[in-house]
């Protein structure tokens, strides 16, 4: 198939027979749900820019292992050009949605295990590295979405995972068979879970000996039998059930995340890409977390948007001219480039790893980080400081069309 387009994209997830719970009942319908569905229209999104001529530098790229044209997201990078045009299309999506887009962490725990498995072929004579290669193959081929399932419940984060008092509070295998492995256990905040076609599970943190039952990375359909999903909320997200365009905030796109459940999973060994080799496990959580934190990309195209929205509202009450105004906007601009600067140096300054994979260089990686958990919030405090109270206090758009408010709402908003 190589390039799937968003309305493929959007027929392939109605085949998938997910088990999804949201306020304490069963979603059978996960794609027409109004609350899921914008998230479902911003990983669309990755796929229609795809097919674009003007995004295919961008969006696409050409696979190493098969030479076919393939969504980026499928990528493996091969060189530091690579690296540089995940970080631009990052902003380009962030730019197009408003939102998260939710791809990159499939992405990134597919360039994490291409990195990862081969390490551990190397010292232990496994054969992750062959097995991963062909999922690969598989997920290039088929255009596929995978969410990419690191952060474990955790429980008492005092404690080791051997030593919780609930022994699936991480993550776990308990049943070895012939033809694969049998895991417990719960991922929690998980990115675009019901619009991903597959889930890559991987450790949370670095493990010694006694929690090599823990250390264990697979990739699963998303369907497969025994995994379930409860949604997490979004503030707000009710208001989608209200019908009408003017409350709902980001009206076309958005994000979700979700607790995902294994009850007793079978996942077959040539799934398995890690099976307690609890020594590279912290290598795993580092690089996905690295190249994770490059894809705060994203970021910057939000405070694109967000910067234009702020512009936007000061026009409109004719504040625009105002010194301070002008000097908030350009603080904002400083912002946002001093975050992109970040996402465009660690990926510069990355290197080739032994298996030929491209990886970003974690230090200016967790600095850009570092920005990403201050600056967006600033740049919000700006947005609203221009735009004034009527971001908080708005009335209805009901109040707006009311038969005896709307003359009011119209005359003095
Ligand atoms: C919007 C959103 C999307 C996300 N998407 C994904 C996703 O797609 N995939 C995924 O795998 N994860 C995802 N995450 C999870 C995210 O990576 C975690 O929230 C993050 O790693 C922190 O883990 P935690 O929530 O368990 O908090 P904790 O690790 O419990 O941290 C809470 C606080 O406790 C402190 N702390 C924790 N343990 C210790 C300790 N032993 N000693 C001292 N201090 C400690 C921490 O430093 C921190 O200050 C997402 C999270 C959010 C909010």
């Amino acid at each position: 198939m190589g390039l799937m387009t968003a309305e493929q994209y959007e027929a392939s997830l109605r085949e998938l027979n997910l088990v999804v719970y949201m306020f304490g009942e069963r979603v059978e319908n996960v794609v027409d749900n109004p609350i899921i569905r914008p998230s479902m229209n911003a990983v669309a999104k990755t796929y229609e820019l795809a097919g674009r001529p003007e995004h295919e530098d961008i969006m696409t790229a050409v696979s190493h292992i098969t030479g076919n044209r393939i969504n980026r997201f499928t990528h493996i990078h091969q060189s530091v050009d690579d690296l540089v045009k995940k970080s631009k299309m990052g902003r380009l999506l962030g730019r197009e949605t408003g939102c998260c887009f939710q791809r990159c962490v499939g992405m990134d725990a597919l360039n994490a295990l291409s990195i990862v498995t081969f390490n551990i072929d190397e010292t232990h004579g496994t054969p992750y590295y062959g097995r991963f290669r062909d999922y690969l193959a598989f997920v290039q081929e088929k255009d596929l979405t995978c969410d990419g399932a690191m952060t474990d419940p955790k429980g008492d984060r005092s404690l080791p995972p051997h030593k919780q008092p609930d022994p699936d509070h991480y993550l776990h295998v308990v049943e070895e068979r012939k033809d694969g492995i049998v895991v417990r256990g719960a991922k929690a905040h998980q990115t675009g879970a019901v619009n991903s076609h597959e889930i890559i599970v991987m450790p949370t943190l670095s493990m010694r000996e006694e929690d090599r039952d823990y250390a264990v990375s697979f990739a699963l359909p998303a369907d497969a039998e025994g995994i379930l999903y409860i949604m997490g909320r979004q503030s707000c997200d009710t208001r989608k059930m209200e019908g009408g365009r003017l409350d709902q905030g980001n009206l076309f796109f958005g994000g979700h995340e979700a607790l995902v459940v294994f009850d007793d999973v079978f996942v077959p060994w040539d799934r398995v890409f890690m099976y307690r080799e609890h020594d590279f496990s912290g290598r795993l959580v580092e690089k996905f977390a690295a190249y994770h934190r490059q894809s705060y990309a994203c970021k910057v195209g939000v405070g694109d948007v967000l910067i234009g929205a702020a512009q936007t509202a000061a026009e409109y009450n004719g504040a625009e001219r105002a010194s301070h105004v002008k000097d908030k906007i350009v603080e904002m601009n400083h912002l946002n480039e001093t975050l992109y600067c970040g996402c465009i140096a660690c990926a510069s300054e990355g290197g080739r790893e032994p298996s030929g994979t491209y990886s970003v260089n974690s230090l200016l990686a967790n600095v850009h980080k570092q920005n990403v958990t201050r600056f967006p919030y600033e740049i919000s405090r700006l947005a609203q400081d221009i735009a004034g109270g009527l971001m908080v206090t708005l009335p209805s758009e009901k109040d707006l069309k009311g038969q005896e408010t709307s003359k009011w709402v119209e005359k003095y908003f």
